[in-house]
């Protein structure tokens, strides 16, 4: 870099490289930094999409309406001429008070003929007119989403939010045990969408306000948490948003900030604002954001995203970012209030079993109630007798898990269900399989004890459910490639054989 370019306002040479003040690159990875008073400097993209939005939102700065920001002479030479000609072409004719075009060429014409050159005086105004103050209020105007059409039906179908009894079954049909779970999130489910349709009802009558209860489910990786929400959302017909819980930062770090989730959750209902406040968040992955041991420094992925989502936990206005994962100046924010949000937050809590182990031992080593040491070391539900005791030795804040007055367990599946995982739900891998192949006019079948054994290679992957499909896509690959080619087969058995390497596939011939 010359000492020419990087030149500051007092004409001292400046070691440091130039950083555009918008969006923070450095001039070696943007295109051209145009330097405004007060050494602050821009690139040419953020200048451009500066203009644009200026355009867009009919912004006006009296005499500067039309003209480009970087009029100011630059070590007494057009800026203008440094940018590349594509560029200069997207740019707004510069004009002088008698509104004729100037350009760099017609300048320089000026300036022999004696006319002067820029600053005051001159017909072109120069940079220092802006108001800053002008321009941070004109970004202040955001973009506003636009009005969506008239909506015909209510946001919530009533018909749709079915007793708990009901919403269970509905469930079960598609996932495999978890009875526990699956009851307590059809109550709570159903008691929050009746708050909804209620209204302000409860308000009035006797002045009790029935509080929204979001919830906690703890439960190992693949065992269905996201499912069984993903599942709920789609027979209630409300938006849902799933996002993960390590993407985020506390603001102005790098990452999502806390309200990048209910940008998705917009986005899923479709930037209808009143849907999207009646939705359904689900945060994956809460344990990561538990507490840091360390207290060096600012923990900005752990404590301070629980800080921050406590308020959209509780229900209150956000400003949200729409279509973007962080507030800036370029993107339009819309207020969301979040009242009505059912939050799910899901983890899979590893050692958690350990601190609830230590505790149930330490309660029960003293006095008359004194039990056997190793009694809680086997008992496959030990997450049932979780406490938020527990969960703040975790590492989660107190304000926190009082937000989330739920909390459900889930178990890891066992070989069986896991069978029945791919068996019984009403869009069952299996089934998916056997669809495909009927296209073709092919039976397959599964030998149970081909789908034990293949069950007993997903739990070794310690991924739960998560892996059936996998392990089903590599087996099925070669049959799905050589069926299509022999039209005499009429049925392809899956042996215990076949999964473990030893044997082929049974084929029967039609007919
Ligand atoms: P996690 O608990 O890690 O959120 P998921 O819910 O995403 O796991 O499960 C991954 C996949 O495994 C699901 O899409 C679903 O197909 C299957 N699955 C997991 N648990 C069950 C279950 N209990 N019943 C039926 N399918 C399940």
């Amino acid at each position: 870099m010359s000492d020419d370019r990087n030149r500051n306002d007092n004409g001292h040479t400046d070691e440091r490289e130039r950083v555009c003040y918008m969006c923070h690159r450095t001039e070696s990875r943007t295109v051209k930094m145009i330097r405004l008073p007060g050494d602050m400097h821009v690139c040419t993209d953020c200048l451009q999409r500066m203009i644009d939005s200026i355009g867009t939102n009919g912004l006006n700065f009296g005499p500067m309406s039309g003209i480009p920001l970087w009029n100011a002479p630059q070590d007494g030479k057009d800026p203008r001429s440094d940018l590349p000609k594509e560029a200069l072409e997207t740019l707004p004719d510069v004009m002088d008070e008698n509104g004729n075009v100037v350009t760099p060429e017609t300048e320089e014409k000026e300036e022999q003929h004696g006319n002067g050159g820029h600053g005051p005086g001159h017909g072109i105004p120069n940079i220092s007119f802006i108001n800053l103050s002008d321009l941070q209020q004109g970004f202040g105007r955001r973009q506003q989403l636009k009005k969506k059409p008239e909506r015909t039906g209510p946001l919530v179908d009533p018909e749709k939010v079915l007793p708990p009894h009901k919403l269970k079954e509905k469930l079960d049909e598609y996932v495999i045990g978890q009875e526990k779970a699956k009851k307590a999130i059809s109550v709570a489910v159903y008691n929050h969408y009746k708050r909804i349709l209620a209204g302000d009802k409860f308000d009035e009558s006797d002045g009790v306000e029935i509080e929204k209860s979001n919830m906690l489910m703890i439960g190992p990786t693949g065992c269905g948490k996201t499912y069984i929400v993903r599942t709920l959302a789609k027979l209630l017909d409300v938006p849902l948003a799933i996002t993960d819980a390590t993407s985020l930062t506390e603001a102005g770090y790098i990452g999502d900030d806390i309200e990048s989730v209910l940008s998705k959750l917009l986005a899923a209902a479709d930037n209808d604002v009143e849907k999207a406040e009646i939705g359904i968040v689900f945060i994956d992955e809460i344990d990561k954001i538990a507490k840091k041991e360390s207290n060096r420094g600012r923990d900005v992925s752990g404590e301070s995203v629980q800080q921050g989502l406590l308020k959209l936990l509780e229900g209150s206005e956000v400003e949200v970012p729409v279509g973007a994962s962080s507030k800036n100046a370029m993107v339009p924010l819309t207020t969301i209030n979040t009242k009505n949000i059912l939050f799910i937050c899901g983890g899979a809590f590893p050692d958690l079993e350990e601190i609830i182990k230590n505790r149930l031992r330490q309660n029960s080593s003293i006095g008359f109630n004194a039990d056997l040491k190793d009694k809680y070391d086997n008992d496959a539900n030990i997450l049932d007798h979780v406490d938020t005791e527990d969960l703040r030795n975790f590492g989660m804040i107190p304000e926190f898990l009082g937000r989330l007055p739920i909390v459900v367990t889930l178990q890891n599946l066992s070989k069986e269900m896991l069978v029945q995982v791919l068996k019984e739900p009403k869009n069952a891998i299996l089934k998916q399989y056997q669809k495909l192949l009927e296209l073709d006019e092919v039976k397959l079948e599964f030998e149970d004890d081909a789908l034990l054994a293949l069950t007993e290679r997903a739990e070794k992957r310690g991924i739960g459910a998560r892996g059936l499909r996998s392990i089903i896509e590599e087996i099925m690959l070669d049959i799905m490639y050589e069926i299509p080619k022999d039209d005499s087969i009429g049925t392809v058995i899956i042996t215990k054989d076949y999964i473990e390497n030893k044997g082929v596939p049974q084929i029967r011939l039609r007919g």
